[in-house]
Order: C-alpha cells, then sequence, then structure tokens
C-alpha cells in the first residue's frame, strides 16, 4: 500500500499496562487510536512487577498521611470492579493470584496496624488474623498477622487480556525506522513508520516506561524528565514453596513482599521484593540470594527451603524525575505540545494516570501540521498528502507479542548447595 498517509487522534508509544489500558479507554471513547510496540508488550517494568493492587497501608507506616496513600486509596475497589466485570475494562479473565495479602510486623508495635488502616480512611484497612487462621507458612512468626485485601494479580495475563481486546489497534515498531516530523519541540505532525506508512495524529502519548526518555529526545524534548530507581530481585521456585502473597514489615521498611505465582512446568514460583531487592541493587548475585535465604528464614521461621532453586533478575522502576530521586507521591503526566509524557509510578495507579490523559486529550488541540514550521533533519511535510481513515492501516502490519515474565526467561537458577553461607554482613548501602 503505497503512501498510506493515516489520520487519528491519538498515537501511543508503549504497551505495558499504562499504554495498553489507555488505548483501550481511548477505543472505548469512540476515539482513533493506534499502540506503537517496540519491544513484547509489557517488556520493563510490567511483567516484572509483583502485580499488587496496593490500597496505600505502606504509604501509611511513617504515621504520615502521605500524599501517596491519598492518590492510591481508591484503586482496589476500582480494580475490583474491573476484575469483577462490572465495569470497564472487562478484566474478568485476568488471572488473580490471590484477593488479599497478608502483614506480618517483625518489630513489636504490631497493634499499629489497624490503627494507621483506620486512622487514615484507608478502604483496605487490615484485618487482624487469629493463630488458628494463620496460613502454614505464617505460624512460626511470634508477631501479629494481618490480612489485607489488596488483590494480586497475574500482570502477564493483564497485559494479555488488554491486548487481545485492542488486537487491531496494536502494530510492532522497529524505533530505528521511526522518523518523527515535528515543530517546536513536542508538536508532532506526523510519524513515518516505514517508506509507505505514516501516522497523521493529533496527539502522542509516550507510555514507554524506561523507553519515555529516548522518544521524548526524538520530538526535540530535551531536559532531565526521568529517573530510573534500579530494583534487584529474588526468585525461588520448586520445592515445598506453598503460593503465598505478604509483606514483612519492620518499622516502616517492608523488609519483604513476597508474591506467587505456578510457571509454565506446574512450579510455584517466588517473586521476592521490598528492602532486600533494594539492598540487592549493590550485591552480586550470590551475596543477594545468600543474603534473601538468611532474611526468609528470619521473617519465616517455617519456611522449608530444601530443593528450592534460586535465581535474580535486575529491573529500573521508570518514573517522572523527584528531586532527591524519591519515589514519586503519585501519577506522573508532563504535556508539551501535542505530546504527553506518562508514568504511572505504580501499576496500581493505572487507572488514574489514564483518566488524566484521556481527560488532557479531550481537550479540543489543533492539528499540528498544519502551518508547522520544520526542524532541520525532520522529514519534509506530508500534509499535502491526500490522508486515509484508520481503519486502512496495513492489516499484515507485525504485531507485537507479549513479553515472557522473568521466571520463564532466567537461564540461571542455583540449588541452596550453590549458595555460600555469607561469612560477614554485607555492608547495607542506602536505600535507593
Ligand atoms: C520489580 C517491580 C515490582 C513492581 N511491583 C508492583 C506492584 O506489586 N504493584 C504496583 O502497583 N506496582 C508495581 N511496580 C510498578 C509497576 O510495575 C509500574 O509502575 C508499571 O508496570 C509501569 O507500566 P508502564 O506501562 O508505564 O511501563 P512498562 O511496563 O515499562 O512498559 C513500557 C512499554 O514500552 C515499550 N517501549 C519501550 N521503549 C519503546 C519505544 N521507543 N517505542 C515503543 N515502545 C517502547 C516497552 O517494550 C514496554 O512494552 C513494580 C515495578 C517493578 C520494577
Amino acid at each position: 500500500m503505497g503512501g498510506c498517509f493515516v489520520d487519528m487522534d491519538v498515537v501511543i508509544f508503549g504497551g505495558g499496562a499504562a499504554g495498553l489500558w489507555l488505548l483501550d479507554e481511548l477505543t472505548r471513547r469512540g476515539q482513533q487510536a493506534v499502540l506503537l510496540e517496540a519491544n513484547a508488550l509489557g517488556t520493563g517494568q510490567t511483567v516484572a512487577a509483583q502485580g499488587i493492587i496496593h490500597g496505600g497501608l505502606k504509604y501509611t507506616l511513617q504515621g504520615l498521611l502521605t500524599n501517596s496513600a491519598t492518590s492510591i486509596r481508591e484503586m482496589p475497589a476500582l480494580w475490583r470492579e474491573c476484575l469483577d466485570g462490572v465495569r470497564e475494562p472487562d478484566l474478568s479473565a485476568v488471572q488473580r493470584r490471590s484477593n488479599e495479602c497478608f502483614l506480618w510486623r517483625t518489630d513489636s508495635l504490631s497493634s499499629r496496624l489497624g490503627m494507621l488502616g483506620a486512622q487514615f480512611g484507608l478502604r483496605v484497612a487490615p484485618q487482624s488474623v487469629s493463630k488458628d487462621d494463620r496460613p502454614e507458612i505464617l505460624r512460626g512468626c511470634p508477631g501479629t498477622v494481618a490480612r489485607l485485601p489488596e488483590q494480586v494479580i497475574s500482570t502477564v495475563s493483564l497485559i494479555e487480556v488488554l491486548a487481545t481486546r485492542n488486537r487491531e489497534w496494536l502494530l510492532k515498531i522497529d524505533p530505528a525506522r521511526v522518523v518523527f516530523e515535528y515543530g517546536e519541540p513536542g508538536e508532532v505532525a506526523s510519524i513515518r513508520l516505514d517508506d509507505d506508512v505514516a501516522l497523521h495524529p493529533r496527539a502522542v502519548v509516550f507510555t514507554a516506561g524506561a523507553g519515555n526518555s529516548g522518544l521524548r529526545r526524538r520530538v526535540g524534548l530535551t531536559g532531565e524528565a526521568m529517573q530510573r530507581r534500579p530494583l534487584h530481585m529474588v526468585m525461588l521456585r520448586g520445592g515445598r514453596l506453598p503460593m503465598f502473597q505478604g509483606h514483612c514489615i519492620d518499622g516502616a521498611k517492608t523488609r519483604v513482599t513476597i508474591t506467587s505465582e505456578m510457571d509454565s512446568s506446574g512450579r510455584t514460583v517466588w517473586q521476592v521484593g521490598g528492602q532486600i531487592a533494594e539492598d540487592g541493587v549493590a550485591w552480586d548475585e550470590q551475596t543477594l540470594l545468600s543474603r534473601a535465604r538468611e532474611e526468609l528464614r528470619s521473617v519465616l521461621p517455617n519456611i522449608d527451603l530444601s530443593s528450592v532453586e534460586w535465581s535474580t533478575y535486575r529491573v529500573d522502576r521508570a518514573e517522572g524525575i523527584v528531586p532527591g530521586g524519591k519515589r514519586p507521591e503519585s501519577v506522573q503526566v508532563r504535556r508539551e505540545g501535542n505530546c504527553l509524557t506518562a508514568w504511572p509510578t505504580k501499576l496500581a495507579l493505572v487507572p488514574q494516570l489514564v483518566a488524566e490523559i484521556a481527560e488532557a486529550i479531550a481537550q479540543p488541540a489543533r492539528r499540528v501540521s498544519e502551518g508547522l514550521r520544520l526542524t532541520p533533519g525532520s522529514v519534509s511535510s506530508q500534509a499535502h498528502r491526500a490522508s486515509v481513515a484508520i481503519e486502512n492501516l496495513p492489516h499484515d502490519w507485525p504485531r507485537p507479542t507479549v513479553a515472557f515474565p522473568p521466571w520463564e526467561t532466567a537461564t540461571r537458577w542455583l540449588t541452596s548447595d550453590d549458595l555460600a553461607a555469607p561469612s560477614q554482613p554485607a555492608a547495607l548501602p542506602k536505600a535507593a
């Protein structure tokens, strides 16, 4: 199809949870939108995430009602409605790992948990669990155990469901071949995908996670906008690991956050994050795994780690920049020209991010190609070409697949025998 020049409302770059949910929202609102994906959908953060739909309790542990807690507290109820199929997007086909997380403390302030939830009006306040009702793995824990109605989902399944709902509007791209035509920084007139196809959008949204930085440079938006906060996550599989989702809290810190799922061979896999994954950034795999084993034995005295295999993965959280590199309080959206750059900060906050972007896009914007001043190096204006409707996108254009989770791609798994006993405590680096 020679010289296809396609008019549309929105072009989205990046098909993680944020971009795919946004595409779903826009198409339901009758907007003509496509999503361009450079890799497999969810590559980067979403398939590496633990899938907890946080309700803010973690953020109140310092005893302050932080802005983070305020913005996140409505999210579990909203997600629950989507997961129950009574609100769009209908996510009833998404695999739920659990409808709740356990919370247990290793300090003496166990009673604070319930107090905090009530005090801050959290919608997901924890409920104390009697000794008899505890899961086997928490029976040896001395402190109070609570149940927190925060759902845990399979993020790969979320991506699959959203992708299936919107398949015809997903295009796989080679970023090296994409050419932007823009005027003032962020005023994008067209996006050329190859010699034959160019898109002519009213608005462009970057939801490419860590890829946002490079995309912004491609449209003349320089300046620091993004920060990365690295993690070195631990994975365990096999043995007698039960399915378990929970946080172990000490003071205001989350010592470990454990989530579990079945792998493709039917083994239970644990992902372990929290403080150990922050500290682990400075450690090599062996050091991290030895420390993680000690930490798990310390916070879960009943754990049986015989025949378990161990691995790690590194991943960066990509977020809008915050002074001091701290965690942003909420979602981050920047609007420059007809470009929006967005980071949800948390998976749980994706619906809020999408509502903000959809609102911004709903406001009338001019088509920027008219009267556009082209920058040197941009392709010649395509505005004179006859445009076609979005339905005329080439049907045989490659479509992106869904990324595999880290436990399916990890090639190196160590046995407990391979893990050295830590001879001396590794120096604790400062939390990222
Ligand atoms: C280890 C870990 C655990 C987490 N656990 C939780 C949790 O339990 N609960 C929670 O609420 N949050 C959690 N988070 C945060 C959450 O995962 C992220 O906030 C969220 O997934 C970000 O989604 P995203 O769509 O913005 O980005 P990403 O998931 O990173 O997706 C970006 C997409 O853009 C694509 N892309 C990149 N460059 C380009 C380009 N140039 N052109 C086109 N496409 C491009 C990528 O291939 C990818 O598909 C966790 C994060 C990490 C790292």
